[in-house]
């Protein structure tokens, strides 16, 4: 089969790679029918993680259709459409049973095989899924591929990130970030009910769309984002900031814009040794933080119960579409944000 594999830094290969295999009774095989570039997996390509090894087949965002199922693998057959959120996770330990299945104790990464083990992803044709029945999640056929591409990880984790900063509809909320992340968490906390929400960017088409989900935009190239958020809440700050980079400048900036007493939900992939912020300053703002992977098997799951994902319009972010074979030159238009990229997504066969 054919796949995307990381030949080191910015070297995303067409590669002819051998056939997934089952390899426990609990595994399937996924045939891909579209694959993400999410933003996590730049850090990849841009060689600021290190130890991946090289013929990794990139990629942990994918719907598909069930090829072949192992023998106790009870709710998926061949021919299911499904869905996956980006790790795979067992359903049973501690970590499953309280919802956080992003840390499952026997689940992994997609895209991600370090000294010969782990997972290989779904920028490619085939994929081997472990623990299928614990880590699939069927597609109904009134989803389309690009909802449940997105329900695998970014509109998962934007909901997360929204949910988790505890929205109530009097309150002044902002979301730093308006990239395919901080888009999703605008849509989620606007239907969690936040009336104010401000959302904080620099590149304007972004924040045309952030705006058209419900927010306000705020260039912070252009205006003075805390005076702003100052003159709106009386000169408190923000009741809620939701942090959607992973930078050092951006969580510094949550806490300056937020109250006394509110919360900094983060999301953003921080890669910094220390906060931008001292113990002294969340103290004095007594601050409640949260942040995290998200767990996205269990936040798909629970948006595949209701009619989220059909009523808001979330695969407007999916800006590019390309075959597997443009594989480098997605990545390209991607992480340079050229023609407006916002969102792109792979054609796999
Ligand atoms: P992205 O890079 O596409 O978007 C970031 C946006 O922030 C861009 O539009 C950029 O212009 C804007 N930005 C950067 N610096 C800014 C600043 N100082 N002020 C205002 N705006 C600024 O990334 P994305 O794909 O939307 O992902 C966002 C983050 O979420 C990344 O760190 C990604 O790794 C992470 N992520 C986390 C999880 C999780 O489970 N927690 C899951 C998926 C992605
Ligand atoms: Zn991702
Ligand atoms: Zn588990």
């Amino acid at each position: 089969m054919y796949a995307l594999t990381f030949g080191g830094k910015e070297m995303i290969e067409y590669s002819n790679v051998s056939d997934p295999q089952l390899l426990q009774p609990t595994d399937a095989i996924v045939k891909i029918t579209m694959a993400g570039i999410c933003g996590s997996d730049l850090h990849v390509y841009h060689g600021r993680e290190t130890g991946l090894d090289h013929g990794t087949v990139m990629g942990h965002e994918f719907t598909g259709i069930v090829e072949e199922a192992g023998r106790d693998v009870r709710k998926f057959k061949k021919g299911t459409r499904v869905l996956s959120p980006f790790t795979t996770s067992c359903g049973e330990c501690f970590y499953c049973r309280i919802g956080l299945t992003c840390r499952c104790e026997k689940g992994n990464l997609f895209g991600w095989v370090e000294k010969g083990h782990g997972l290989h992803g779904a920028q490619s044709q085939y994929i081997r899924v472990p623990m299928a029945d614990s880590t699939l999640l069927p597609l109904s056929n009134d989803l389309s591929e690009r909802k449940g591409l997105l329900l695998g990880d970014v509109f998962s984790t934007g909901y997360f990130c929204a949910d988790n900063a505890g929205i109530k509809p009097s309150s002044v909320y902002a979301v730093i970030g308006c990239g395919p992340v901080g888009l999703m968490t605008v849509i989620a906390a606007k239907h969690l009910g936040a009336s104010t929400l401000f959302a904080i960017d620099t590149i304007p088409e972004r924040l045309a769309m952030a705006k058209n989900f419900g927010a306000v935009p705020l260039n912070a190239t252009l205006v003075n984002v805390k005076e702003e958020i100052l003159n709106n809440t009386h000169g408190r700050g923000a009741d809620g900031v939701m942090e959607v980079v992973g930078s050092s400048a951006t969580l510094k900036l949550a806490i300056d814009l937020l109250r006394p007493g509110g919360t900094i939900s983060s999301v953003g992939v921080h890669t910094a040794k220390h906060f931008s912020f001292s113990p002294g300053e969340a103290y004095d703002k007594n601050l409640i933080y949260k942040s995290g992977r998200c767990p996205a098997h269990y936040y798909a799951e629970k948006l595949l119960r209701t009619e989220v994902p059909q009523r808001y319009a979330i695969e407007d972010i999916i800006t590019h579409q390309f075959s597997l074979q443009q594989g480098a030159k997605a990545y390209e238009v991607f992480d340079k944000k050229l023609d407006n990229c916002i969102k792109a997504v792979l054609m796999t066969s």
